[in-house]
Formats: C-alpha cells, structure tokens, sequence
C-alpha cells in the first residue's frame, strides 16, 4: 500500500514540502494530499519581496545562520542538507525559473513575479499531489494513523507535515491554527508576537511621522524599553502615516515587549549616523561661523533630506532661525533631535502587519535533522509554525524549503 503523507496547508513549506516530495521520490509510493483551506495554494507566497518574491539569500551557510537569532544551531544542518545552491538549482532546473542576484545577495527569480513562482510550484506538483483546496482542517487526531478532520470530511494519513503558517498577516490564511493543532498532540507552544512589522508612533510622534510620510532615511534605530537600550541596526528606515517602517525598523520589531502599556518604550533615531553627537556639533558650529545668514533648516539639510531638516528643526524650537544668532541652547536642541530624535511606540508589533512570526513550536520538541516531532512520532513540524524567525532578504523562504527537504527525506526513508 502506497504511503498516506498529508500536508497541512498549502503555503511556502507546504508547497515546498510537496515538491520535494515529488522530487525525491520520483511520485512513486506514495500518496501525498496537500489540504489548503483558500481557495488556491500560496496567497501569502504571492505577496513576497514586495510582488517578486525574495526566494533565497545567497550567503555562505555559517553566515547565512545568523540571520535566524536563536535558531541559527537548530537550522544549521537543515541549511547544510539543503541551501541557497540547492534552492537556486530547484528553481532553475525543476521548475524552469531563472534566478537573478540583487544587493545583499537577495536571489530573485528573472521574471520578478511571485505569482508565477506560486503558479510554477503548484504546476510541479499537480501530477502527483492531491491539492484540496477550499478546505479548512479542524482537528488532527492521532491514533493507529493521522485523522485529519476537514471542512470537506475526515482523510487519514501515515504521515502529517504540519504547515499551517504562523499568526502574521492572517488575512493569507495564517491564522494559527499551526499552534493548535500542535497542542491538541500534546505539544506546547511559545507565546507568538510580531516580527519584520512596522512600528506605531504614539501621539504626537505619530504626527510627526506622517508628516514626513514616504521619505527614506539611512539612519541608526535603537530600541528602548524602560531606560534599557534592548536592539539596535542601523540601515534604512521610512516614515510612515502611522509611524516607522523600512528594513531597519522591521529588524528590530521582534524585540518590542508583546505588551507595551504603561511601559516607557521608545525607538531612538540617529539621523546622522556616521558621526559621533560632538563630531556633528563640531561640524555644525563650523557651518553656522561660515554661514551666518543661512537658515538652520538649509544647514541641516546637508545631512537629512530637506522635508526632514525642516520638521527637526521644528521639533527643536528652532523653526525659521538663521546661523546669525543661534545660541549653544538651539544648537544643543537641534543635536538632540537630529541625533537623538524619539519616537515613542503606540503598541507592540502588530501581527496583522508583521511579515513574520516570533513563538511557536518550541525548537527542543522536534528533532533538527528530520523536522520530525519528539513527541508525536510521524508528526513533521515545517515553516512559521515553528519558533523561527528570519530577519528579512530571503531568510524566511529559505528556511521553509531547508525544512521541506528534511522533512521529506526522512518521511520517504522511514518505513
Ligand atoms: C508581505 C510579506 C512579504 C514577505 N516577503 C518575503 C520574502 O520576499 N522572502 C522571504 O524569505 N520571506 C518573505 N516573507 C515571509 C514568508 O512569506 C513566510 O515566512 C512564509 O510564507 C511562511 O510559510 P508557511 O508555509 O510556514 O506559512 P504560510 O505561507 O502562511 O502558509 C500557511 C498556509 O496554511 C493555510 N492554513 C492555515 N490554517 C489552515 C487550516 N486550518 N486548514 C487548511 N489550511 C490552513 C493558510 O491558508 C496558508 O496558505 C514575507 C511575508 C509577508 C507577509
């Protein structure tokens, strides 16, 4: 009798998990049915690298690791087993995508389309997986097999990959289910917050932010929480109606504490990151003694985008000020704001908004060089449902198809 492998649901490392199913197998011995509760496989998959899917980052594997925080040991040999090279040949060779190489090593597929990634993954697979789409999973039972309870009947399976997703952006589909279904078996589970999110500015930094609304800045962002500075990057951020986004603030969203109320907990922009504060006070005091009948703001601009020179400027009290007269007070002011420049947070990560998950299925109930469950024997736990987080540049999807492969090869060498 053929092997039953159910996956449950029909995202990245379902749709991963599927493929590799095929291609290690070569679709013999097996029946593998792939349960997705959207009408079609993928809707989150679409969305990825802003439309073009960011599929992979090309960086060798022990500096690739890093990108996962605590999880870099637990991913290591999955990574090793199946990296950004094989990922880059799966595309090219099995399901005809050229890829292309961008800043930081991001791998993009020529084409710059996440749905034809998504339509070229469910191609590869139509011939030997079963895709029930429309078809939400209630429950997972295990007894003598896997009874898996859907929307549209009960099937059963020898073997389950549970891919569900995580808690973010679940208007995809990922609405943690992963992590119940998880707990019914008997595992636990890691309280989820939002990671890769935007932030929200509180009162009138929240103004202040939209009032710059769509400018870019290369900038140092630090995070505070209660007088402690907790994270900190430095890279580009953008302003934002609600308050900051951009891949520097979207790094550091994981460390924001799941509950901000009544907490002091800030995010500390340096505008002017490659100088020190008494570098840049030094250099400003010399432009003001060069310049005495130029405004501050024209000053300021040389270091910050114009829009952004004028709203500092505002912000420091020192709003329509010429060089001519400016005191150590106002300049005191202005350093302040443009090298020190607070935002307080509204709230933590909103996961409607996050790219990814924090929390999950902790990494000591599955075994990392098969993705198999410690606790439930046949059980292979993929994707965001697990306590992963990648930052952002391709980690993530890597991480969904270093787990697929694992996964599957272990399920097909396992009697
Ligand atoms: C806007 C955005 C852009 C991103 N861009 C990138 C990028 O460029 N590169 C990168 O590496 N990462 C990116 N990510 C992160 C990446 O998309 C995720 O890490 C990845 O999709 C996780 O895959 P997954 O299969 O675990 O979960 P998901 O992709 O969320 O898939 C889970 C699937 O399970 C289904 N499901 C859930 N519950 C049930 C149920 N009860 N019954 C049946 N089906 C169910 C869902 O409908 C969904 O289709 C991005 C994320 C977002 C939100």
């Amino acid at each position: 009798m053929k092997k039953r492998i159910g996956i449950i649901g029909g995202g990245a490392a379902g749709l991963f998990a599927a493929c590799q199913l095929k291609r290690l197998s070569g679709g013999s011995d097996i029946k593998v049915t792939l349960i997705e509760k959207n009408p079609v496989p993928g809707k989150k998959l679409i969305l990825t690298g802003h439309g073009r899917c960011n599929i992979t980052n090309r960086k060798e594997i022990n500096k690739l690791k890093e990108g996962y925080h605590d999880a870099d040991k637990f991913l290591y040999p999955a990574l090793k087993e199946f990296g950004p090279e094989d990922t880059v040949r799966f595309f090219e060779n099995e399901i005809g995508l050229k890829v292309k190489e961008e800043d930081n090593n991001r791998i993009f597929p020529v084409c710059d389309s996440a749905v034809t990634v998504r339509d070229r993954l469910v191609s590869y697979i139509s011939g030997t997986t079963e895709i029930v789409c429309d078809a939400n999973v209630k429950g997972i039972r295990k007894t003598s097999c896997f009874e898996v309870e859907t929307s549209k009947g009960t099937l059963s399976f020898d073997n389950v990959i549970l891919s569900c997703g995580g808690s973010s952006f679940p208007k995809t589909g990922s609405t943690g289910d992963s992590y119940r279904f998880a707990e019914s078996l008997g595992h636990s589970v890691i309280p989820v917050r939002g990671a890769l999110a935007p932030l929200k500015a509180d009162g009138k930094d929240k103004a202040f932010c939209k009032s710059l609304s769509g400018v870019p800045v290369n900038a140092g962002v630090a995070l505070y929480s209660e007088g402690r500075k907790t994270a900190s990057k430095e890279g580009e951020i953008l302003f934002a109606e609600f308050g900051l986004t951009g891949p520097a603030v979207m790094e550091i969203s994981r460390e924001v504490p799941k509950d901000i109320n009544g907490k002091d907990v800030y995010i500390e922009l340096d505008l002017v990151p490659s100088m020190s504060d008494e570098e840049f006070d030094k250099v400003l005091l010399d432009l003001i003694g060069q310049h005495s009948d130029t405004k501050i703001t024209t000053l300021l601009s040389r270091f910050v985008p114009q829009s952004v020179a004028s709203e500092i400027t505002a912000r420091a009290g020192a709003e329509g000020l010429y060089a001519q007269g400016f005191t150590k007070e106002n300049r005191k002011n202005v350093c302040r704001e443009i090298k020190h420049l607070k935002i307080v947070l509204a709230e933590a990560a909103d996961l409607n908004i996050a790219y990814v998950t924090r929390g999950g299925v902790p990494l000591k109930e599955v075994d990392r060089k098969t993705m198999e469950s410690k606790i439930v024997p046949g059980l292979y736990i993929i994707g965001e449902a697990l306590d992963i987080d990648g930052i952002s540049g391709g980690y993530n999807l890597q991480a969904c198809m270093s787990e697929a492969y694992l996964a599957s090869k272990n399920i097909l060498n396992t009697n």
